[in-house]
């Protein structure tokens, strides 16, 4: 029984309190942007922003929606990052028994070069970022160092509206399948992301695909990934 953090989509407003507070925690820089024409700032994941919320502007029943989705590594049970990356180095990506978290330091990722892209592509939500030089990845290690401190997330513990939730795997899939059934009275659409394969447990208010339009249009993902992607949302 490891630990899990379930994000209720519903209950999200984009303060970015949480995008914030793992920089801070991490002590990872920020980055030069611009307007691109979203407030979803940065753009994308990258090697130093290891969470970000994504905004998506659609319509749904010819209504306006804007949807807002934090999006950081699920820390999949069996996480097929680790499995590429063990067939290089099986120190280099680690997976703790006790919580389940999945996380590399820069001291033990030794896998660099088309290695290093074979990992990052594993990732069927295209979440590891490579670093300079095509040496390592950066990803979400769901604050290692907190949790086996009986601390939460650092994101977790920033939000102000109960979107992010941290505690045992149990207590989170209970909590996701209550807040479940409570959503779909308003949206009959809702949806939990695939809660019996990852440890982060998205509840999306609507077609989960919607929420990952940005995710698809703007990252640069290789067709290979991309179809990996699309088959695992069902499209
Ligand atoms: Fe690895 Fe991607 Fe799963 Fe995270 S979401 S554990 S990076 S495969
Ligand atoms: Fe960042 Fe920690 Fe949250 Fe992962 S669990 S997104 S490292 S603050």
């Amino acid at each position: 029984m490891g630990k899990s953090i379930f994000v209720d989509l519903t209950r999200c407003t984009a303060c970015r309190g949480c995008q914030v507070a793992c920089k801070q925690w991490k002590n990872l820089p920020g980055e030069d942007t611009r307007q691109t024409g979203s407030y979803q700032n940065p753009p994308d994941l990258s090697f130093p922003t290891i969470r970000l919320v994504r905004f998506v502007e659609t319509k749904i029943n010819g209504k306006l929606e804007w949807l807002f989705f934090p999006e950081q590594c699920r820390h999949c049970y069996a996480a097929p990052c680790k499995s590429q990356a063990d067939a290089y180095n099986e120190k280099a990506m680690l997976q703790d028994e006790e919580t389940g978290a999945v996380y590399t330091t820069p001291e033990i990722m030794t896998i660099t070069g088309d290695d290093i892209q074979a990992v990052q592509e594993a990732c069927p939500y295209n979440i590891p970022r490579i670093g300079p030089g095509k040496k390592g990845v950066s990803k979400c290690d769901f604050c290692f160092d907190r949790i086996t401190n009986n601390m939460a997330p650092a994101c977790v513990l920033s939000c102000p509206t109960g979107t992010m939730n941290y505690g045992t795997e149990e207590e989170m899939l209970k909590l996701a399948n209550e807040r479940l059934v409570e959503v779909k009275k308003r949206y009959p659409d809702a949806t939990l992301g695939d809660p019996d394969n990852v440890r982060v447990i998205y509840l999306f208010q609507t077609d989960p695909k919607i929420y990952y339009k940005n995710a698809i249009a703007e990252a640069p993902t290789p067709h290979t990934r991309r179809e990996l992607f699309a088959n695992l949302m069902g499209k």
